[in-house]
């Protein structure tokens, strides 16, 4: 594969800059042909939809395709042990979310290390979640669901996407929250998660607004609250959880773009300007807001934010996993 990499008319003069100063220059372009963007769920789901609709917009900078490849499975593991052993030429980049951080907590058996194997381009957007269940729920609030969990206790099926997803992680809140016992069933993303929902075939999911919004909006599901700690701008009528009575519950999503450990510097900085031109660019910018997905501040958009707010998060989830007690191979 090719591993060079010389400045190009694309390129901003910066980045030809470093491109000297690392010594790694032997080619003419960056990028000089399709970049692969693995995403660890399923087409279709939240991390998919965030991944494409940025994706769309960095190719018009980058003046190349980005592939997006789906990697399902194992809460996005795969996915990341796909990426931490690929080549590192620039050419290959994962998008993840919070199960970047949970994994080494979560699976005893972990090929990568999240904060040793990889090399940091940005953090992307921050979605917030809902609670919701499937439309014949007998339950009409959280009030209502509250006992329902209670009384139907492990026969009450909650869907998520893996061992180590958010909506897996936000049901292991919800259960240690309210002491419910619930059953989960894992899927492959949420987008198979949200189809056994829309089918009867589970009964609550905690997800992504990019993925449940839609299903809201069209009442295919009942909502129960938000995971935020205030409401949202896009479902203003919807309480919150902790304004429900779970005090202090919060689950946040973010995302970030990694890359194969020693991946060249000019293509983590193509790679990443290009994201920060996506997530500027007023169709991006719109689509997110649409969803509930929010932009975080230009100091997360960079490399050290990326990697300060991982090594953070690793230590923040593994407390709360081992209390939880949910362990894979
Ligand atoms: N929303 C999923 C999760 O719970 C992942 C996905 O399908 O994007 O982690």
């Amino acid at each position: 594969m090719t591993r060079g990499f010389l400045h190009s008319a694309v390129m901003a003069t910066g980045l030809a800059v470093s491109l000297l100063a690392t010594g790694a220059a032997h080619a003419d372009t960056y990028p000089s042909r399709p970049i692969t963007l693995i995403v660890p769920f399923a087409a279709g789901g939240p991390t998919d939809v965030v991944a494409r609709a940025i994706g769309a917009s960095m190719q018009k900078t980058l003046k190349q395709t980005i592939v997006i490849e789906n990697k399902v499975g194992a809460g996005g593991t795969i996915a990341a042990a796909v990426v931490a052993k690929a080549q590192p030429d620039g050419y290959t980049f994962l998008i993840h979310h919070n199960g970047m951080a949970t994994a080494p907590s979560l699976y005893r058996k972990l090929s990568y290390n999240p904060l040793t194997d990889f090399e940091y381009v940005s953090q992307v957007v921050d979605v917030p979640m809902t609670l919701i269940g499937r439309k014949d729920l007998p339950a009409k609030d959280f009030k209502e669901l509250l006992v329902f969990l209670k009384t139907k206790g492990s026969a009450v099926n909650l869907a998520h996407a893996g061992l180590g997803a958010v909506s897996h992680l936000c049901g292991m809140q919800l259960r240690q929250a309210v002491g419910a016992e619930m059953t989960t069933i894992p899927y492959q993303g949420t987008a198979p998660a949200m189809a056994a929902l829309l089918a009867g075939q589970v009964d609550v999911l905690c997800d992504q607004t990019t993925q449940t919004t839609g299903q809201i909006k069209a009442g295919a599901v009942k909502l129960y609250g938000v995971t935020t700690p205030t409401r949202l701008p896009t479902l203003p009528d919807t309480p919150t959880l902790a304004e429900q009575g779970l005090a202090g519950f919060k689950v946040v999503v973010w995302h970030g773009i990694y890359a194969p450990k020693h991946t060249p510097k000019v293509a983590i900085d193509a790679f990443g300007q290009a994201l920060r031109a996506a997530l500027k660019d007023p169709v991006v910018v719109q689509r997110m807001t649409e969803l509930g997905a929010v932009i975080p501040s230009d100091d997360r958009l960079t490399p050290a934010g990326l990697q300060s707010w991982l090594t953070e998060e690793v230590h923040r989830y593994g407390p709360l996993i081992k209390s939880a007690g949910q362990f894979a191979d």
